[in-house]
């Protein structure tokens, strides 16, 4: 049976599109969002590709994302079009994500090509020294074999020809399989050199925040748990500072994400800074927060350290262009308590973050003496 597909009906078409339903309105806003936030784990997970390193490649996400959310000017704007209302690109946006999706398959073919062909190199190399082997030992064979037909003649002149032939034989087998075995030794270090760098700059990347260059939440998470299960077998106190950047949307808002960047870059250095120790971590926690864990630091040093954190964020001053920008912070602090856990700790000291937000920013709260005592520094 065929089929007749309906025709649709002709629509009467008004001058203007009529403005969307709220129904359709909400639906297109969800669908912008959720483009930002898969951007967005583009930019969280970005690797380098190529020439291209990862800090970058997240930056251009995270603009990608800005782009649809608050109509900044989208990666690769000139400064003229940065004047001109936005409307979003859509086109701009899939021609970014796809070709970056091709770079990135081509990276990774390229990168299993030459771990494949290191390993052709290493069977070649033993195949080619058994294959010599095999051909030495003919020659060895056959000049023993001549040194026996030596031995059976009787003759002492031909005995000595030949074992001095043999000796002659073997040590010019050695010195050939030397050789051989240090430029094979020579080709194998050079790959290897190369998929070592390779696999030493995935990890690192992997641990590092790109942006910040401090160590990445996932590192953050792992590190925690170790140290107060080190801090409570030691019997040593710990304690944990979650701090967030105040009014941080406002500086996207009004100078622009790569301005937000430069301002996260400068905090992320000043609490680095203020907390040198080896012991110490400063990591970037997610957007605009910043966890630091102070092991054998209990609750007398812990308001002293969180002050000292206030005022390293305060003293910024950071130059993104026309302006120069102050900021400051909120802290949360929390000592840990006898058998928590990482998540409970976290979760107090996230709780004493928002109670120095409901108290005015600027300032620390300790959760540790009392849940809700807000302390400005
Ligand atoms: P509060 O004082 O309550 O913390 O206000 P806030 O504006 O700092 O907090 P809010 O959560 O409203 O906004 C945080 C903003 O940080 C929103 C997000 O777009 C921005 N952000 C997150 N990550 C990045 C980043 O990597 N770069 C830039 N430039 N902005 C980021
Ligand atoms: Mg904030
Ligand atoms: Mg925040």
């Amino acid at each position: 049976m065929f089929w007749r597909k309906r025709q649709p009906e002709p629509v009467e078409r008004s001058e203007e599109a009529p403005p969307p339903s709220a129904d359709q309105a909400a639906e297109l806003e969800a669908a912008v969002e959720g483009a930002a936030e898969i951007l967005r784990a583009r930019a969280r997970y970005a690797f380098f590709v190529g020439d291209e390193d990862a800090a970058t490649i997240s930056a251009t996400f995270e603009r990608w994302a800005s782009h649809l959310l608050v109509r900044s000017p989208p990666p690769g704007a000139s400064r003229e079009d940065a004047a001109l209302p936005v409307t979003r690109d859509w086109r701009g946006l899939v021609h970014y994500v796809s070709g970056h999706a091709r770079r990135e398959q081509e990276w990774v073919h390229g990168s299993v090509r030459e771990m494949r062909e290191a390993i052709f190199a290493m069977v070649d190399a033993l195949g080619r020294s058994s294959c010599a082997r095999g051909q030495h030992d003919a020659l060895l064979r056959n000049r023993l074999a001549t040194l026996n037909g030596a031995v059976q003649s009787g003759s002492v002149d031909a005995l000595k020809r030949e074992a001095l032939a043999v000796a002659a034989t073997v040590t010019a087998i050695m010195e050939e399989q030397r050789l051989l075995a240090d430029r094979q030794a020579r080709e194998l270090e050079a790959r290897l050199h190369v998929l070592t760098e390779q696999l030493e700059q995935t990890r690192r990347e992997g641990e590092t925040d790109p942006l910040t260059k401090l160590a990445n939440r996932r590192v953050f998470d792992v590190s925690l748990t170790r140290a107060l299960a080190v801090a409570s077998a030691v019997g040593r106190p710990l304690t944990l500072l979650m701090v967030d950047v105040d009014h941080f949307k406002q500086v996207n808002d009004e100078h622009g994400h790569p301005a937000g960047d430069k301002v996260l870059r400068a905090v992320a250095d000043g609490l680095a800074r203020a907390f040198p120790r080896c012991s110490d971590m400063v990591a970037r926690y997610g957007g605009e927060e910043f966890a630091i864990v102070l092991t054998d630091a209990g609750a007398h040093e812990a308001t002293s350290l969180a002050a000292r954190c206030l005022d390293a964020v305060r003293a910024l001053r950071i130059d993104v262009g026309l302006r120069v920008l102050a900021v400051t912070a909120s802290v949360g602090v929390a000592v840990a308590r006898p058998g928590e856990s990482s998540a409970e700790l976290v979760a107090r000291a996230d709780r004493a973050l928002y109670n120095a937000k409901r108290g005015g920013r600027d300032r620390f709260v300790d959760a540790s003496p009392v849940e809700d005592t807000s302390r400005a520094a």
